[in-house]
């Protein structure tokens, strides 16, 4: 796996998979987002915020901005990689997410003459490595599509930069070529607005998800979560969603 940016003159035909990482690939009873949501509450409480006030911006800046580092950076000025040694980076992801052979065969059936796989996350490039590393899928990911915490107008999902720079950095022009899943609808329908092709919302079944800090059910109100997108509740439908991409015979 490639986590640096690739060379921006790669071109090439083939249609790319884009996959999210966090509660994309791993099940969101991991609790890594709730881990992830007590340390950036500490985060903004250690700025000197009191505590109810640390909710509030937390819940506003994720809901405005897709991503609660982003209001940090703009009107708080902090270092986005010390936000990422402390909170993320300080995550015991060995405790929480194990190797996954179900996903590593679903990876392996994706016929590489048809598509090329690629990971594309709203944290850092250090986070995203581990979580493949650790759920043994890291050689099967060409690259990844990460925030880089080291340019302060870094951009993430859902802004359309990021989605133009993914395409850049995985060497495709045309946009009905992207295949796309995420956990977040709002990422999902940024995606669908710049006209990439495959859309797929991951609602999985029957678990809760924090957004914001705010418990919010999911999988009963899935299917009618997004006009033209595909919404499944297991990652294994995407043989049949994508069946085009996967190898015949496995
Ligand atoms: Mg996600």
């Amino acid at each position: 796996m490639t986590v640096e940016l690739a060379q921006e003159s790669i071109v090439d035909d083939r249609p790319v998979i884009f996959l999210d990482i966090d509660n994309t690939l791993y099940s969101a009873s991991s609790q890594i987002s709730q881990a992830m949501g007590k340390r950036i509450h500490a985060y903004f409480v250690s700025l000197g915020l009191e505590e109810e006030r640390a909710s509030e911006l937390h819940h506003k800046y994720y809901t405005e901005y897709g991503l609660a580092l982003r209001g940090l950076v703009r009107h708080h000025e902090i270092d986005p990689l010390d936000f990422d040694k402390k909170c993320d980076g300080s995550l015991p992801l060995e405790d929480m997410i194990k190797p996954d052979p179900i996903l590593r065969k679903l990876l392996q059936d994706i016929d590489r003459s048809k598509a090329r796989v690629w990971g594309l996350t709203n944290a850092y490039k250090s986070h995203a490595s581990r979580v493949l590393s650790i759920l043994g899928v890291d050689d099967l990911i060409e690259g990844v599509i990460y925030c880089d915490y080291s340019d302060p107008n870094f951009s993430c999902k859902p802004e359309p930069d990021f989605y133009h720079s993914a395409m850049r950095k995985a060497g495709i022009t045309d946009p009905k070529k992207c295949y796309f899943i995420d956990d977040s609808r709002n990422n999902v329908a940024a995606a669908q607005r710049l006209g990439w092709g495959r859309c797929v919302h991951f609602c999985e079944q029957g678990l809760e998800t924090v957004e914001g800090g705010k418990p919010k059910r999911i999988g009963a109100d899935g299917k009618e979560a997004l006009q033209d997108a595909v919404v499944i509740g297991r990652l294994v439908e995407l043989r049949t969603v994508w069946s085009e991409l996967f190898v015949k015979d496995s």
